[in-house]
């Protein structure tokens, strides 16, 4: 078999599968029914916990330079107006290098993802749809534009309406919420670009105009009724900011992408059935509140890359543990961002704070966590190389590896492929104690770092530690 997984769907979580995939040398073909790459703004923010995972992906810098922060809001009302800050502002720690959302488009979030792609010698295949597929014990047998192609491993990126999905008939139950919105990327004229400016919180004809990080856009948010044509041109959108701001002066020239939505709020059944897993949008679909969707698509792709190139090595037991981790994450995004919505429905504000930052995520219950703090992420720390060179514990975690930090002790386990093994008080120095104090270490304890920068075990024990490796590796 020539490709080992058929990856259906280039948006944000295909592409970061992809990535997964080819750092690990896993023969993959991504597929994406369109004829070019999607270009509208959608997801504009990426959440501090992506921003990690983009780090490890060797991208972070790119998509930092190529957005920026987001301004304050400005809720105009009665011929003047209030600024707010958007979210919690607070400065990166020890721990946390990285405390405030990126605003970047999506389209450039998914321009970066492709070209990473490229640097690893891969590209999307535009143009190619995912028509039917059937699967048995050993594989996936797939039609593709018409001709057959058999792979062992299939995955649904392929958003809300999955084909992938609709194909195995998972329910995907929730609820349609009651809003219709429209969202639009404009050429403006007329408004500053120093604040997120919005209009009639609350009400049914509430709107909000975004600069666009990165670009020289802003993105148009706005609620409609929920049903009836919506004139999605320039005069059309530029006659619905008039009457919504009650100005005459703010100019729309053009309109590179619109799109008029009904927000739901539904999680898949099942992630997985057979050798056919579902990951992004395809899995679940939400409103936009919180800026949720698209962080938690890339990191239901960067749980799953380790675990299928794990699982092609022989490693297939870890696949179930997929669904066990992913599918309560989203379960409680969909909660977080429906209450969001409800609060703007309602001029609740839109205040972002920690909760939306997904650092405090994680898969304690996973039957993949042993011991003490198991299953949460792992938390970054500076120290020094032995030569006393500067360096991060994420530094040490980039790549595809998985990290045993043994502190103040010689290793109780042998070395072995795939795993890499600092001594903290040897290979390098814990010369701020904040190795010791942010995993709370005792000389002896050793942290098992899984690929994907969440703690695996915790123990002393090397039994423990060799059965765990043995499972995984
Ligand atoms: C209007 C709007 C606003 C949003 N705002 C935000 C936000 O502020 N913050 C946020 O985080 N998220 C936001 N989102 C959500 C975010 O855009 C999605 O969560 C994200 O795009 C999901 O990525 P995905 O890769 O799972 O799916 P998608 O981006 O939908 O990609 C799916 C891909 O699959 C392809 N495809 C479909 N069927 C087939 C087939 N049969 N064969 C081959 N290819 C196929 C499609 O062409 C598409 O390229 C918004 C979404 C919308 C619609």
């Amino acid at each position: 078999m020539e490709t080992d997984v058929l990856i259906c769907g280039a948006g944000a979580a295909g592409l970061t599968l992809a990535v997964e995939l080819a750092r690990r040398g896993v023969a993959f073909r991504l597929i994406d029914a369109a004829a070019q790459p999607f270009h509208g703004s959608r997801g504009k923010g990426i959440q501090p916990r992506t921003l990690e995972v983009f780090e490890d992906l060797g991208i972070v810098d790119r998509m930092v330079a190529a957005g920026g922060p987001y301004p304050p809001q400005r809720v105009h009302r009665d011929g003047g107006f209030d600024d707010s800050p958007f979210m919690e502002i607070s400065d990166p720690t020890p721990r946390e290098p990285y405390r405030i959302p990126l605003m970047l488009p999506q389209h450039k979030t998914e321009a970066i993802l492709r070209e990473r792609l490229a640097e690893l010698s891969h590209r999307p295949r535009y143009g190619e749809a995912l028509e039917s597929f059937t699967q048995d014990a050993d594989g996936v047998a797939a039609i593709v534009n018409g001709a057959p192609m058999r792979v062992r491993y299939l995955i649904g990126c392929d958003g809300g309406r999955s084909t992938v999905r609709q194909t195995l008939s998972i329910g995907f139950p929730g609820e349609t919420l009651g809003v219709r919105a429209l969202v639009a990327d404009l050429d403006l004229e007329g408004l500053s670009r120093d604040a997120w400016h919005r209009w009639n919180d609350g009400k049914p004809e509430s709107m909000s105009l975004c600069p666009l990080m990165g670009t020289d856009q802003f993105q148009l948010q706005a609620r409609i009724p929920g049903d009836g044509e919506v004139d999605l041109s320039a005069v059309g959108l530029e006659a619905m900011i008039a009457s919504r701001t009650r100005r005459d002066d703010l100019k729309v020239h053009s309109v590179s992408w619109a799109s008029a939505y009904s927000m739901n709020a539904r999680l898949a059944d099942r992630y997985q059935v057979g050798r056919v897993f579902l990951a992004g949008d395809a899995a679940h679909t939400h409103p936009p509140t919180g800026g949720q969707g698209l962080n938690t698509s890339v990191q239901d792709s960067y749980n799953l890359g380790w675990k299928l190139a794990a699982a092609l090595d022989g490693a297939s037991s870890l696949l179930a543990t997929y669904e066990e981790e992913r599918r309560p994450i989203a379960a409680g995004m969909l909660g977080l961002a429906t209450r969001l919505l409800q609060a703007t429905r309602t001029g609740g504000g839109n205040r972002r704070g920690r909760a939306e930052q997904q650092l405090d995520l994680g898969y304690p219950e996973s039957s993949l966590a042993r011991g003490p703090n198991a299953g949460n992420r792992a938390p970054d720390a500076p120290v020094r190389g032995a030569a006393g060179q500067p360096t991060r514990l994420f530094t040490l975690f980039q790549g595809t590896h998985w990290t045993l930090l043994v502190y103040d002790a010689p290793s109780p386990i042998a070395a072995r492929a795939g795993l890499r093994i600092y001594r903290v008080g040897g290979d390098i120095v814990d010369d701020q104690g904040l190795v010791r104090e942010h995993y709370g270490l005792a000389p002896g304890d050793c942290v098992l770092v899984r690929p994907d920068g969440y703690i695996g075990a915790m123990t002393r024990d090397a039994a423990v530690l060799d059965r765990y490796l043995d499972a995984v590796i």
